[in-house]
């Protein structure tokens, strides 16, 4: 397929990119899917949302031919690039004696053994399809489990599109309230005040406003969830001893701890956010990066609490659940990037970590304020005007001049670098030294014209 197109693009300078067909595309696709697209964050893009025709290791190809090279990587999922071989036989293997039988499959027990040795708190583990139902599981077993009903989560964290969590993800500064006590702000028409009534939303890295809390409202909280680094919203690290705070916090008050590693997961480190950090959490959820572009998720926890799944207490449910097929691409996934005491995934962090450097040398140089956060293989690329607060939540992320990065985005792309819109960046194992070195040049180049 890919020797069909016209490959634009080898060098990564400045070109006229041609976006005729996916426009074409967009117009037709708008006569039959809302949009033109299939979820409302891809509505994000310039000129317009764009079509894509295949991809290969760290490159992916528009429906015009543009080639980029790829840091977006499907927002996550792709840690091993596009179309990892290995993982797709094992997958099509699988697909060719049988695609799901509403009934277990050794495939299921094999990743999950894999995940309880991997993960620090996968004492147990379940399966299903999308990061937002994982998220749904956890808050669903943290109230069962507690009796409780309040779950605190924090300004700017991202924990799926469902009605009872996808509140003050990224609430307007006029609606939000007091920084230490922000209003609930819901994330789209359609929500109801009753589908957020349970949740407390504090500001991320503030850990007296979790003890005051919890001092005056502990016996109403079942369990916190946070993203161990807060990736949906510039790749913010945890201010020392802060993920250790909530730890011995909701210990205290017999709350759950829930850490999002959908993002972090199998990422970050093997065993995710929890090993970096050395913090182990009661549940924990991962999706993308475990399935290495397959449809799958988890959620992972103390047997004490998943056992109520179990003993079918609570309720977890799914007809997608563990596709044997998916199951098989997770289980090769897992072992490339376990092999040789996880020397792919050590690999995949020394690339990032060559191109977050040399990120930083160019940002030195530069007369804009480049700013790059985060924790190789993942990172965030914004501008923080001079005289800016440490970045450390949401409101302080809010500094970055949201139009020069706008502007920076589109020089990339224009030079065949793909990155989130937001400034996120992907590295995939697929990555090499001449991406990195064609990246950096391209960064220089764009910022020098944006300059
Ligand atoms: N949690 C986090 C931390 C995420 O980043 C995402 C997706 N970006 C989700 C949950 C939701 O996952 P999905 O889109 O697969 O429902």
């Amino acid at each position: 397929m890919k020797r069909d197109h016209k490959i634009r693009c080898a060098k990564r300078t400045l070109r006229k990119m041609e976006f005729k067909k996916s426009a074409e595309l967009l117009e037709r696709s708008k006569k039959v899917i809302p949009g033109g697209i299939t979820s409302n964050v891809r509505a994000n893009w310039s000129p317009h949302p764009l079509f894509y025709s295949h991809g290969e290791g760290s490159r992916v190809w528009d429906v015009d031919g543009n080639e980029y090279i790829d840091y977006v990587l499907a927002r996550g999922p792709l840690l091993m690039g596009h179309s990892p071989h290995a993982v797709l036989d094992a997958a099509k293997a699988q697909m060719d004696i049988g695609l799901m039988y509403a009934g277990q499959s050794e495939l299921e027990v094999e990743v999950a053994e894999r995940i309880q040795k991997i993960v620090p708190c996968a004492e147990r583990v379940r399966f299903s399809v999308s990061g937002s139902e994982a998220v749904h599981a956890a808050l669903r077993l943290a109230r069962s489990v507690t009796g409780k009903k309040k779950i605190v989560r924090f300004e700017g964290h991202y924990h799926g599109w469902f009605d009872n969590i996808m509140w003050n993800f990224a609430p307007p500064l006029d609606q939000a309230g007091p920084r230490e006590s922000p209003n609930l702000v819901r994330a789209t028409e359609g929500q109801q005040s009753e589908d957020g009534a349970n949740l407390i939303v504090l500001p991320w890295n503030d850990l007296d406003l979790v003890e005051d809390l919890f001092l005056t409202r502990g016996d109403e909280i079942a369990g916190v969830i946070t993203e161990p680094i807060m990736c949906n919203y510039g790749a913010i690290q945890p201010l020392p001893g802060y993920l250790e705070g909530l730890r011995r916090i909701t210990q205290e008050h017999g709350a759950l701890l829930i850490f999002d590693e959908v993002i972090t997961g199998f990422r970050v480190a093997l065993g995710g956010a929890q090993e970096l950090f050395g913090v182990t959490p009661d549940l924990a959820t991962f999706a993308k990066a475990m399935g290495a572009g397959t449809l799958v998720s988890a959620v992972a926890g103390k047997a004490k609490y998943m056992d109520s799944f179990g003993t079918l207490e609570t309720m977890h449910a799914g007809t997608y659940n563990a596709a044997p097929y998916c199951m098989a691409a997770v289980k090769t996934a897992l072992d490339l990037l376990s092999e040789n005491s996880g020397a792919l995934l050590a690999k995949t962090h020394s690339t990032a970590y060559a191109l977050m450097q040399g990120l930083e040398e160019i940002a030195k140089e530069s007369s804009l304020p480049m700013a790059i956060r985060g924790v190789p293989p993942v990172f965030h690329l914004s501008f923080l005007p001079e005289g800016s607060q440490p970045v450390v939540d949401y409101r302080t992320v809010l500094q970055s001049d949201a139009p020069l990065m706008r502007k920076f985005w589109i020089a990339l792309q224009e030079r065949g670098i793909r990155i989130t819109p937001e400034g996120l960046c992907f590295v995939s194992t697929a990555h090499t030294e001449k991406d990195v070195e064609e990246t950096l040049a391209a960064v220089k180049d764009a910022l020098a014209a944006v300059a």
